[in-house]
């Protein structure tokens, strides 16, 4: 099992150098964030061990706990919080976390802003916008994303680094309908570069174990992978 870890990981790491190469992209241009959700310390620690520093969690409870075993153990891997984040664990989150992947609405905004500034911290955001149709999260419409960008593009958030865009795309073995959701953040984002020409919103974080080929030949810079690197998840 410990072993079939850091296979997984190498594996992963090649077939994305594969699709970067496939769709000429910049060797080296898409990030990998490895998803340890319901994974363990152990676990965690076999792939840091292996060179991978991001990870991701979308518990900020469970990635508190871990997270600050792993800090006591003698390392420190970039961390992101990548689920539906409820305002009073935004504290928690800003302290554990180097960016926050799923920020969809201005309330959350400015809770972060409030809990970084008592912390003297800035922090990295993404906006997750809707993509899909059975996916809830995000930001619903161009509108309500580009409101809460032009809030930032004012300065109203000092605290707060906006540097791109999330998605999930629908959970469907349709790979046009999965493109298709990777193709409409591509276009949000570059209206959004067009128009925000002062904030530097060049991450796209979008592609899971499933789909993450698709999503780099559409101009992934970001991919969140867990279940093709640690295995399949047991929830209980
Ligand atoms: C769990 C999760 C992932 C990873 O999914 P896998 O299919 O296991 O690769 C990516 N992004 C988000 C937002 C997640 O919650």
């Amino acid at each position: 099992m410990s072993n079939s870890i850091q296979k997984n990981l190498n594996h992963v790491l090649e077939l994305i150098k594969n699709a970067e190469e496939k769709s000429e992209r910049t060797p080296a241009s898409v990030k990998l964030v490895a998803v340890s959700k319901f994974h363990s310390v152990e676990e965690i620690i076999k792939v840091i061990q292996e060179g991978q520093n991001t990870f991701g969690e979308n518990r900020v409870q469970e990635a508190v706990e871990k997270f600050s075993e792993i800090k006591k153990l003698g390392y420190n891997p970039d961390l992101h919080i990548i689920g539906t984040l409820q305002r009073n664990k935004v504290k928690d989150a800003v302290k554990i976390s180097n960016c926050i992947e799923s920020v969809d609405r201005i309330p959350l905004m400015e809770e972060i802003e409030k809990q970084c500034s008592k912390i003297n911290k800035t922090i990295d955001i993404l906006f997750e916008y809707h993509t899909g149709e059975d996916s809830k999260s995000g930001f619903k419409d161009k509108e309500s994303l580009f409101e809460a960008l032009e809030l930032c593009n004012r300065g109203v958030f000092p605290h707060i680094k906006p540097k791109g865009f999330m998605t999930m795309a629908p959970f469907t073995s349709d790979k046009e309908k999965i493109r298709y959701a990777f193709k409409v953040l591509k276009d949000v984002a570059s209206l959004a570069k067009q128009k925000f020409k002062n904030l530097s919103l060049t991450e796209l974080s979008m592609g899971m174990s499933g789909d993450f080929e698709i999503a780099i030949e559409e101009g992934s810079t970001m991919v969140r992978i867990g279940t093709a690197i640690f295995g399949e998840r047991i929830y209980n």
